[in-house]
């Protein structure tokens, strides 16, 4: 039996995290047989190597190479602060180090050629962003060898093939399971553990893509879908799934199971814990997903699952997500007009930017829909050039960008078909004085979101959260 093992930032973002990991890795390969783990780039909270290199190609984009020196003694210390402390002093510490050096003055030189070029294309930035993971994987693979646990470093290169779609790369399933299964299956027969970069994938002709960011969780699935696992954990730095983020309310609670779709939706809607996209892979073969606390290892953690005993009409848990806008196409006339919606939509495909959710009034008077703030002119710039005709005879007035705008969502498989559920949601935000700008309800019935400021944001989420908490 096979468990696939994905460790976050933290679980290995330094020497102490490392060891606990490994104590992990150990205990779950005596008890299940064989583990393939998944591993991000190192990550103390708040400074993740991946953002270090990320920010490193930003400023090689303005010429800030000064930057980018100063950038490369913090990420060696990173790495090899950790390896001082796993690896005893000789050749395979000097090798490890040196091997750091390597990616690192591959970074260095590569953005020495953003900044000359002053231009970083998708792909560049995905060889970048990486290059965390290459790193840390190969410090866990040799703190693992050096403890008696056979384990091999893989990049994911070799395993997950995905399309060009770089920054933000799908994989293809066929090409994915037969590499994956051919490179690690022989590796478990003999016993070794492969420790696997998560994040990053490859084009058929071997270019790196990543999975978009936070993608590791996305990585831990598709790998254990390749190789039929038993189960995929995910261990990061918290208890499971909370009923919402514990950075804004302290005393949310672990739920102890929930379902992909409710998952999918809290993700989606902006609750870290998981990629929203990690639970696809697994879904179809109903293989269960776990979360775990890697500081806290007694703790059962999550489990999401296809199906789960509802009780009726419970919220399970509230999410936010900040700095969106909400564009609204306006105007009596539409009414009147052949397809508003389905032009307005094709129009902000073409921009690239994400709808997370769109509202209309039955009158068809007007549509709203929220995109990505950083998105927002360059959608209503489309809209206005794609509406031209309609705003000069004024069937369309106004197409406008609410700026400083955010979601908040509630969650639960167990409000379907229940009535009052979203009456109980707007009261709790009446009671905080929160003003609801637009509110939507997913069609499997597992959500509801409504728009408000940016800055009710965390007043919300705390008095949802206590109306959840009471129910
Ligand atoms: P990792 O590096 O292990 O992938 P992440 O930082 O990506 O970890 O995700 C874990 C973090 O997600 C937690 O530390 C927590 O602050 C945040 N978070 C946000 N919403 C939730 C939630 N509903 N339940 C649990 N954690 C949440
Ligand atoms: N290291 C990547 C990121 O920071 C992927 C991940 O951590 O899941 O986005
Ligand atoms: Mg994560």
């Amino acid at each position: 039996m096979t468990l696939v093992m994905k460790f976050g930032g933290t679980s290995v973002g330094s020497a102490e995290a490392m060891r606990q990991t490994a104590e992990i890795i150990e205990k779950f390969k005596a008890e299940w047989g064989s583990t393939v783990v998944v591993a991000s780039a190192m990550g103390s909270k708040p400074v993740k190597v991946t953002d270090l290199l990320l920010n490193g190609s930003k400023a090689a984009l303005t010429g800030d190479m000064e930057e980018v020196n100063a950038l490369l003694p913090k990420l060696r210390a990173i790495h090899f602060e950790a390896i001082d402390e796993l690896i005893p002093a000789g050749e395979k510490r000097m090798a490890l180090k040196e091997e750091i050096n390597r990616f690192l003055s591959h970074f260095s030189n590569m953005c020495q050629a953003i900044s000359f070029l002053r231009e970083i294309s998708p792909r560049a930035s995905d060889a970048i962003g990486g290059m965390g993971e290459q790193m840390s994987i190969r410090i866990l693979a040799a703190y693992m060898s050096e403890r008696g646990t056979p384990a091999e470093p893989i990049d994911a290169t070799e395993l997950i093939v995905t399309d060009d779609n770089f920054t933000n790369a799908t994989p293809l399933i066929d090409e994915t399971n037969q590499q994956t299964n051919d490179r690690l299956l022989p590796l478990l027969e003999k016993g070794i553990t492969p420790i696997v970069t998560g994040f990053i994938g490859a084009t058929p002709d071997g270019i790196t893509t990543t999975l978009g960011r936070g993608g590791s969780d996305y990585s831990g699935s598709i790998i254990g879908r390749a190789i039929q696992a038993k189960e995929v954990w995910i261990w990061t730095d918290v208890d499971g799934v909370m009923s919402t983020d514990p950075r804004i309310v302290p005393d949310a609670k672990t739920i102890p199971e929930l379902t992909y779709l409710e998952v999918s939706e809290l993700a989606f809607y902006g609750a870290q814990v998981l990629h929203p996209r990690a639970m696809r892979p697994v879904m179809q073969d109903g293989i269960p997903l776990r979360i775990k606390n890697t500081f806290n290892p007694e703790s059962p953690g999550t489990v999401i699952v296809k199906k789960r005993d509802l009780k009726k009409g419970h919220i399970r848990a509230v999410t936010g997500i900040r700095q969106l806008s909400m564009i609204s196409v306006e105007g009596r006339g539409m009414l009147g007009v052949h397809g508003v919606a389905a032009r307005a939509f094709k129009s902000v495909a073409e921009t690239e930017a994400s709808i997370l959710l769109i509202s209309q009034s039955s009158s068809e008077q007007s549509i709203c829909f929220v995109v990505p703030q950083s998105t927002s002119a360059a959608v209503v710039s489309k809209l206005d050039s794609e509406f031209s005709s309609e705003i000069k005879v004024r069937n369309i007035e106004c197409i406008k960008a609410d700026e400083n705008v955010a979601i908040l969502t509630i969650v639960g498989s167990g409000m379907r078909g229940i009535p009052g559920v979203s009456g109980r949601f707007l009261t709790a935000l009446g009671d905080a004085e929160i003003n609801v700008i637009a509110i939507a309800q997913g069609s499997s019935e597992c959500s509801i979101s409504v728009v408000v400021s940016e800055e009710s944001v965390a007043k919300g989420i705390q008095s949802i959260h206590k109306m959840i908490m009471a129910q």
